[in-house]
């Protein structure tokens, strides 16, 4: 079920559980500002999701509110795991309210990779 993306964040949400370590994630990577963990229903041969620490709902909420301390450490773990754990070539989304289809509301860039992915939207 899609979300509302205006909603106040909610750390009862099964992301801010995997990063409070209340529920287990299959770990790729983490730094100061995010947490990288493969997707539990992978939807290709690789698919990494990762996440910032902070308590951000979306993309909108995070590039909104989030400081650039906070936007480089997270833009650089995705870079990070992108290069060091997927290859070669890689899709990154960010399914962000209820027209994007996001499903969890805390902000999640999927990584997609391990195979040709064809078009998107096909
Ligand atoms: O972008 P969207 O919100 O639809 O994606 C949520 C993703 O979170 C799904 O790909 C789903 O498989 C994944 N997920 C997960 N671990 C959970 C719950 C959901 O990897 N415990």
């Amino acid at each position: 079920m899609p979300i509302d993306a205006t909603q106040p964040y909610d750390d009862a949400n099964i992301f801010a559980k995997i990063l409070r370590g209340d529920i287990p994630a299959e770990r790729v990577y983490e730094n100061d500002f995010a947490l990288a963990f493969h997707d539990i229903a992978p939807q290709a041969p690789v698919h990494i999701l990762v996440i910032p620490r902070g308590p951000y709902v979306s993309w909108d909420d995070f590039s909104a509110r989030a400081s650039d301390a906070e936007i480089a450490g997270f833009t650089r773990a995705v870079g990070h795991v992108a290069r060091e754990h997927v290859g070669p070539g890689y899709r990154l989304l960010a399914n962000t309210g209820g027209h994007g289809g996001q499903e969890v509301p805390h902000l999640h860039v999927h990584i997609f990779a391990g195979a040709p992915l064809g078009p998107m939207l096909a």
